[in-house]
Order: structure tokens, then C-alpha cells, then sequence
């Protein structure tokens, strides 16, 4: 049985197949046990709806779709902003307190954490609003190379209200992250640009293709692509050639927290650790800031990491090497690469020609066919909520709900058409 990261499959399991994909708030979350609401392992962990978003009065969201480019100029578009730093801080109450301030009677609605090691920031925003708050961190000397990514967003904020706090961990991570050396650089992932990750992304697929080329110089260096997203995140998108471990959350593998972890699962397991290059990426960048710092400590030496993750590789190459879309950790869920990069080759129905073997690559859930469209939607019972891949076969037959128990569930949504979601409803509960 897959192991589903401390959690327990459904209680009452689908007719056809178990789902184990269940994303939370965090890209670290994947269990119960990461809320300290629920720490019962035996605690369904859902996706809780939240409120539709008070915009603020006077403010008008502009209905742009995500493929149309942000205009710089109209302060009522709206962005979605993220950028992280890990770097000491002094005194991060104090900071707190400063940040509230410069945001007070601007529209931003996000997640904003900030501890002795040092911040890490999604939100949405009116772009001015959005854009006046970024510079005004990177004014900072100690923000000042901060890498902030901006996207579009698709309907107004793409978080339900502003979270601007202390938190003892800027990620959420089994144990914390406090006691790991994340302000030293050495520590990390030696950061690849997005085009130099490109050339070696390019030289890695073609020499695993065979191809007539004489690919003896090239494999002398042993090179592991290394995703360490979560399983539903993989599966709406990933790098050509990229493996993950057998375990819907990359954290339970058996170099990351959880020792107890079987290691048949996992790709870097047995591995020559002096002379393998690790290559990992994540969506921004910094699930590897993390995750190499353990590695690292593991005794890995050649780490290698996508500078600003793959959002800011979409934005820099396009979708060159890349197939699918982009899970992202807000209302937007999914997004094409022309987000990032109008113009960028969609690659909507595009699959991989090399494939892991638990690859679940755009494959409907429930049944196992395969599918056009990238996103998941959330199951139409309110109770349930489950986030899943779905054919439109079978959104029809159990009239959007997960499985067979929860069609006669009490509280259910009507199903929207076509490529529609429960909008402002599947945003992810942030947990406390
Ligand atoms: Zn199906
Ligand atoms: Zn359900």
C-alpha cells in the first residue's frame, strides 16, 4: 500500500481506486499530523473551504484570465507575488510589526512569515498595492536580492485574507526547521540559472534517450533529477526525466525527517553520494533550500538547485523540458506555462516520454484515463473536499464528487461546467 505521508486513506475508500493526493496549505504539508489542530493520524485531513474573500471597498478586481499578461500600468490588476529570503534576523517581532504597518490600508491578502531565519511571502494584491510592498522589502539591505515572482492572477486575490506573523518554522516540516542551518548558503543547493538548468536538463534527456550519439563523456557524471514536490503537484506537471519518490509527500522519504520510511521508495537511495550530481527543483525554490540543507547533512555532496524554482524557469525558458502545468499553492491551483511566459507553449497534451514508474501523469483518479485538462477540482461534497484529478466522464457520473460515498453525502455543491471550480472554495486551510 502507498504510503500516504502519516495519513490514512479515506475512510470509506472509492469504488475504483483509493485517493491519496490530498494537498493542504503548505507545499510541506501532506498530513494531519502538520495541523496542530488535528494531530490524530487518524483525522481526515480535508481541504476546508474558506469564505469568499471581503475584497476591500473602492477596489475592483479585474476578471483577467491567466493567460493575459499583468499590465504594469493599472494599479486594479491583480497579482500573485512570492518571494522568500532565509537570512538572520535580529528581532523578528519588530519586523512583524513593521511590515503590519506598511500594509495597513493596503489590499493584501497572502501568507507573510517572518522568524530568526528569515521570510517567506505569497500573496495577492491590486498590482500597486502588490508591487509597493515588494519594494518596499527589497529597500531592506538584507532583502535586497530577494527574487520576487509575479504572476497573474485569474480572479481577484488568490488568498482568502492577509497572515502576517511570526512562525517558528517558515516551512512546515515534521520536527520544524529552526534547528536546520538554512542562512548558510554552503549548506544549500548550489543555485543553477534557469538556463543553465535548461543545458543540463537537455544534455541529461538526450543522453538517457539512445540516440547514435557516443554519450560516454557525458555519463561518466551520474546526475539525478530529483522532484521534490508532492505527488499531486507532480501530476499535473514536471520536469522530462525528473523522478520522485513512490510516496505522495516528498518528506517521507527516507532521507528527509522520517527514518522510519522504507528506502525501496526512493530515488536517491544506495546512490553514490560523492559523485552523483543531485539536481532538485520545487515550485519557488524553497522546498530545495530545505530539503538540501538535510541532504547535505546526509552527506551529499553535489547538490544542484533550480534558482526560483520552476515558476521562475517557466517565466526565463518557457516550457522547454517541462510538461504540464504548474500546481501552485493558491485559488489558481493550476497554471499553464504561458502564465509565466506568454507566448510559451502550452503543452497541454504533450506527456512525457520518459516516465517514472509510479507516475501518475495526468491521469484521472478515479478511472485512470487519461486527461486534457490539468487541474484538479475539489470534490463537491463540502465535507469531504478532497482535491483530485478528474475526466469529465467521471465529474458527469458522480456529479463532482470524489467517489461513490460521497455523491450521497448531505452537503454537496452543485458541479460547475466545463473547466469552471467552486471559485473562492478551493483554497486551501491555512493551518494554525
Ligand atoms: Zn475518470
Ligand atoms: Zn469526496
Amino acid at each position: 500500500m502507498a504510503m500516504a505521508c502519516g495519513r490514512v486513506a479515506p475512510l470509506l475508500p472509492c469504488p475504483v481506486r483509493p485517493l491519496h493526493r490530498l494537498p493542504s496549505v503548505s507545499p510541506f504539508f501532506c498530513s494531519s499530523s502538520s495541523s496542530s489542530s488535528s494531530s490524530s493520524s487518524f483525522s481526515l485531513p480535508r481541504i476546508f473551504p474558506i469564505r469568499p474573500a471581503s475584497r476591500t471597498a473602492g477596489i475592483v478586481a479585474c476578471r483577467r484570465g491567466p493567460d493575459q499578461e499583468p499590465d504594469a500600468g493599472r494599479g486594479d490588476d491583480f497579482v500573485v507575488v512570492s518571494f522568500y529570503k532565509f537570512v538572520v534576523i535580529e528581532n523578528p517581532q519588530t519586523d512583524v510589526a513593521r511590515h503590519l504597518a506598511f500594509l495597513q490600508g493596503r489590499d493584501i491578502h497572502g501568507r507573510i512569515y517572518v522568524n530568526e531565519q528569515g521570510i517567506n511571502a505569497q500573496y495577492s494584491g491590486p498590482n500597486e498595492d502588490a508591487l509597493a510592498y515588494a519594494d518596499w522589502v527589497k529597500e531592506d539591505q538584507r532583502f535586497s536580492d530577494v527574487l520576487v515572482q509575479v504572476s497573474a492572477a485569474s480572479h481577484g486575490h488568490a488568498f482568502p485574507r492577509l497572515k502576517l506573523r511570526y512562525k517558528p518554522s517558515l516551512v512546515q516540516l515534521e520536527g520544524g526547521v529552526s534547528h536546520l542551518p538554512l542562512v548558510d548558503p554552503s549548506m544549500r543547493a548550489y543555485p543553477l540559472t534557469p538556463s543553465d538548468w535548461r543545458k543540463r536538463l537537455q544534455s541529461m534527456n538526450n543522453v538517457s534517450r539512445p540516440t547514435s550519439e557516443s554519450d560516454e563523456q557525458v555519463s561518466d557524471r551520474k546526475c539525478l533529477l530529483l522532484d521534490v514536490r508532492n505527488g499531486y503537484e507532480w501530476d499535473v506537471g514536471h520536469f522530462q526525466g525528473a523522478q520522485r519518490p513512490n510516496v505522495d509527500c516528498f518528506r517521507s522519504t527516507s532521507f528527509g525527517l522520517s527514518e522510519q520510511e522504507v528506502a525501496s521508495s526512493d530515488p536517491l537511495a544506495g546512490i553514490d553520494k560523492a559523485h552523483t550530481d543531485i539536481l532538485m527543483y520545487c515550485t519557488g525554490g524553497i522546498r530545495c533550500d530545505v530539503y538540501s540543507t538535510i541532504l547535505r547533512q546526509k552527506g551529499f555532496r553535489n547538490l544542484y538547485t533550480l534558482s526560483g524554482g520552476v515558476s521562475n524557469y517557466l517565466k526565463n525558458e518557457g516550457s522547454a523540458e517541462w510538461v504540464g502545468n504548474l500546481f501552485v499553492f493558491d485559488g489558481r491551483l493550476s497554471l499553464p506555462p504561458s502564465t509565466y511566459k506568454p507566448g510559451a507553449n502550452t503543452n497541454a497534451t504533450a506527456r512525457p516520454n520518459m516516465v517514472h514508474e509510479n507516475n501518475t501523469f495526468a491521469r484521472c483518479y478515479i478511472c485512470g484515463s487519461e486527461l486534457l485538462e490539468f487541474r484538479h477540482r475539489n470534490c463537491a461534497n463540502l465535507d469531504c473536499n478532497q482535491l483530485f484529478l478528474s475526466c469529465s466522464s467521471c465529474v458527469t457520473q458522480l456529479s463532482g464528487c470524489c467517489c461513490l460515498h460521497c455523491t450521497s453525502a448531505p452537503r454537496l455543491r452543485p458541479v460547475l461546467p466545463g473547466p469552471q471550480r467552486y471559485q473562492k472554495w478551493h483554497m486551501y486551510r491555512d493551518g494554525e
